[in-house]
């Protein structure tokens, strides 16, 4: 039971291998600089029986067809292959970030699938044509092999429309699907699952707030196991500030931006997505150097930190207000899972809401799932580790079943 999971990039291709009778991980890679004059695979092997083995083969990749075919020679290698041949593979993943209003839950790939794909290309423009080079190439080396389509935007469709409508004028939604429809989907799917299972109760009956804080940020109400509303909107750009990415501005900005600095909608939109974040604030945008910076004294690098965790606050405020009862705050990704002062600061002054974290448990390192609020906290906190990848695995496991 080998399934190949993919996420197809503009120039890259993240992979894994996954056994999944039992859900280990038995190769993960990346190839990058597809179409430059040097592209570069990075695979890491695990073998089970013997150490985890690293190789890098860098030559000329001219595209996503050349890369896979890298990859499948690498799996397949003799001496760190860690299949016999292709056809051990016996489902492929694919993870696709815009699903659009069309898709409610992953599906199994046609060409009606296909076509629904390219229909939502306007609202994903870099993403979904990266996505599909990897899906068609798929389909071409693997033509015999049931391929799934895993959306980031799909456990979010159950958002109801007070949520995810722009106050706009009606027609933007109904003619062109202006609208929001969040992202990260799987990571949050993933660990309200593994929140259910901590809390001891069915998904469907938790009310959880999922907070994913890597280099992307998100936030997440679920309302008896469904979202009913997040934080990312119509793009990856609305909400929490991220890495690079602004989060929410006042829309009017780009009006000043074009009269006073007389900068374009692509510039402004680059500046948004790029520039702006922790990296605008501080100028980095890895957390480690910014608590570094912030402890030598940094007052930027200290400001972006509470510029943050302030926003993280109010949205987790919004969506108690949201929910009303809340079973859990999960905390998940490079951030969430990594750094207690993130945490604690973004929960700070929340315990008039039952909000209460251990200081201790939360300051303890692990890879593990675990709960870090007081005993007598009525909201228990909970840092769970995400795994996209396996998450895509399970979904695709789902829809092959039926
Ligand atoms: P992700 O997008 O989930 O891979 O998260 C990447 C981000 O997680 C990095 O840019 C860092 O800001 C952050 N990160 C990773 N490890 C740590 C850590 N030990 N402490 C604080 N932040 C971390």
């Amino acid at each position: 039971m080998k399934f190949f999971i993919i996420n197809s990039g503009s120039s890259s291709i993240k992979y894994q291998v996954i056994d999944m009778t039992t859900e280990t991980v038995l190769a993960a890679g990346l190839v990058e600089r597809i179409g430059e004059v040097y592209g570069r695979l990075k695979n890491t092997a695990f073998p089970g029986t013997r150490d985890e083995q690293e190789s890098v083969i860098e030559q000329p990749i001219p595209d996503h067809r050349g890369g896979m075919q890298l990859v499948i020679a690498t799996l397949t290698d003799k001496d760190n292959g860690v299949i016999c041949n292709a056809s051990e593979i016996c489902a492929i993943g694919h993870r696709v970030v815009h699903g659009g209003e069309d898709f409610r839950g992953s599906m199994r790939i046609t060409p009606t699938v296909i076509e629904a794909l390219q229909r939502n290309i306007p609202l994903a423009p870099l993403h979904n044509p990266a996505n599909l080079d990897g899906i068609r190439v798929a389909m071409e080396i693997f033509p015999q092999v049931p391929q799934v389509a895993v959306f980031d935007t799909a456990f979010h469709q159950t958002m109801p429309p007070r949520a995810y409508l722009y106050a706009i004028p009606y027609e933007l939604y109904e003619q062109d699907r202006v609208r929001r429809y969040g992202f990260h989907g799987t990571s949050h799917r993933f660990v309200a699952g593994e929140c259910a299972r901590l809390l001891g109760k069915p998904l469907a009956e938790c009310n959880l707030i999922t907070i994913h804080l890597g280099n992307g940020c998100s936030m997440t109400a679920i309302e008896n196991g469904c979202s009913i509303d997040t934080s990312l909107g119509m793009t990856p750009l609305e909400g929490l500030v991220m890495g690079t990415r602004s989060g929410d501005v006042d829309p009017a900005l780009h009006l000043f931006l074009k009269q006073n600095k007389g900068m374009e909608l692509e510039a402004i939109d680059a500046l948004l997505n790029k520039e702006s974040g922790l990296k605008g604030l501080c100028g980095m945008n890895d957390m480690r150097d910014i608590h570094e910076a912030a402890a030598e004294g940094d007052v930027r690098a200290q400001q972006a930190v509470e510029v943050q965790t302030y926003r993280n606050r109010k949205y987790i405020g919004a969506y108690m207000a949201v929910l009303g009862r809340v079973d859990g705050i999960v905390f998940t990704a490079g951030i969430g899972e990594n750094d207690p002062i993130v945490r604690a600061e973004s929960l700070e002054g929340l315990e008039a809401f039952g909000v209460r974290l251990d200081p201790e448990r939360n300051g303890l390192r692990s890879k593990k799932a675990r709960c870090i609020s007081a005993p007598d906290s009525t909201v228990r906190v909970f840092v769970i580790p995400t795994n996209e990848e396996l998450a895509i695995a399970r979904e695709v496991a789902q829809v092959l079943r039926g």
